[in-house]
């Protein structure tokens, strides 16, 4: 039996790649904010409704490069719920991941214990919009503007969702995007930071190219530039976004259709729509979900344990934080295959195999 992947990346036909590669080799562009690059930055702004986006390399260091514009220092108030990344690019930037624990029906941030972990070292909020799932951007906005905080968005998740009609980029300081290739929209490796101020833009485009300004070295920078060929696979990718959206909807429905009533599932923001990134279940203990991995298993079929574990018991963070709705989720959770080309057959492998 073929084998069932949790992901399988989207790959465009090969012949609308080859006739962006033509351009590359006439235009002898390689890298370096080409002319792809450029198209594909506006052809985003366009589709996702938002003023300002800028390519990086990928989503880790649009992490690292929002901490470094918006000058944070000290505290950063995080959620445990997600990839590891997440709390990495904190620690990586020697600031310290506070752990609010996380709303067990959505899995986002729990927006109501937020303001209780604010000290004077306190300078952002980085929650996450767990599997494109919105947080609650208004209320996370009062808290930080009464505590003059600045809030950051991991919106690695979150491509084409809408709040209330908007753009979900357009809420917060800066939301930072992954391109990955296992991401719904990737450019194979890949990232954005997208900002309500063109400001914090224009100083990132900087610090992603060594903090250059008319190639003189005036203030610290790193490289986190994108090439014409990482543009090049999301300009395609671009061109198939509605018949992506589709298949996964298609797909998505037809889980929850089958399992709604034997599973819990993630309750979905009723201001937003959903993008179908993520079809996560869970199970009533482990000790459940650890039985049913390992039938799937002997299927050939390889769900994820996604996100596990919670971050904040990890070694290497800062510990004696607890967390316990994140910890009791993370061990429950199990996100199924969903992708583009998924047959309903293999579908219905996952659900009997689920079922037995
Ligand atoms: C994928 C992901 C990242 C990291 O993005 P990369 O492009 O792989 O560096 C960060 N946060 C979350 C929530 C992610 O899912």
């Amino acid at each position: 039996m073929n084998k069932i992947n949790v992901n399988k990346p989207y790959l465009p036909d090969i012949n609308k790649y080859k006739k962006y590669l033509d351009r590359i080799w006439r235009n002898n562009h390689l890298t370096n904010f080409g002319p792809l690059s450029m198209e594909l930055e506006l052809k985003l702004c366009e589709y996702l409704g938002v003023d300002n986006l800028l390519l990086v390399s990928n989503g880790t260091l649009a992490l690292q490069i929002a901490y470094k514009v918006l000058g944070i220092k000290g505290e950063v108030i995080t959620t445990p719920f997600s990839f590891v990344a997440t709390t990495n690019t904190i620690l990586w930037e020697n600031l310290k991941p506070v752990f609010c624990d996380i709303n067990p029906q959505t899995f986002c941030i729990d927006e109501q214990k937020i303001e209780k972990l604010i000290t004077p070292k306190t300078e952002a909020i980085l929650p996450v919009h767990v599997f494109g799932n919105p947080c609650e951007v208004e209320f996370i906005d009062i808290i930080a503007k009464k505590h003059n905080l600045k809030v950051i968005y991991d919106a690695a998740h979150a491509f084409g969702v809408k709040y209330k009609n908007n753009s979900i980029f357009n809420y917060g300081d800066i939301s930072t995007l992954s391109f990955h290739a296992t991401k719904l929209f990737h450019c194979v490796e890949g990232g954005a930071l997208i900002a309500t101020d063109n400001a914090f833009i224009q100083e990132a485009k900087k610090i992603i190219n060594f903090g250059l300004s008319n190639s003189f070295p005036d203030s610290l920078g790193i490289n986190a530039k994108n090439s014409e060929f990482h543009a090049a696979m999301g300009l395609c990718m671009l061109e198939d976004i509605d018949i992506i959206f589709q298949e996964r909807q298609k797909i998505w429905m037809y889980y929850y259709e089958q399992l709604k009533d034997s599973f819990h599932i993630q309750k979905i923001s009723k201001n937003a729509n959903n993008n179908f990134h993520y079809f996560p279940i869970i199970f009533k203990n482990q000790e459940k979900l650890l039985n049913v991995l390992s039938i799937l298993e002997k299927k050939n079929i390889f769900p994820r344990r996604y996100f596990y574990p919670s971050l904040n018991i990890l070694d290497f963070n800062s510990k004696n934080q607890s967390c316990p709705v994140s910890e009791d989720i993370s061990k429950r959770i199990l996100c199924l295959p969903i992708y583009v080309g998924l047959s309903q057959k293999d579908q219905d492998r996952v659900i009997e195999g689920l079922r037995s």
